[in-house]
């Protein structure tokens, strides 16, 4: 479940980013999910409910 998406969780994504990869880190966590990627950096928001779309599964927890 993505009820409990908190600022410093690893998530992997259904799908891969252009870049290669697949794991994002929550830097926000609001209305919208900041997440960036941790092969690129790049940064984006999301509507909380598109995150729940594309999340596949939390690899880490934050703090
Ligand atoms: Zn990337």
């Amino acid at each position: 479940m993505t009820e409990d998406v908190a600022v410093g969780d690893v998530w992997r994504m259904r799908r891969r980013h252009p870049c290669g990869g697949w794991e994002w880190r929550v830097y926000r966590v609001g209305a919208d999910i900041g997440i960036a990627c941790l092969e690129c950096g790049r940064r984006v928001m999301l509507e909380r409910r598109r995150f729940e779309q594309r999340a596949g599964a939390r690899v880490a927890a934050g703090s």
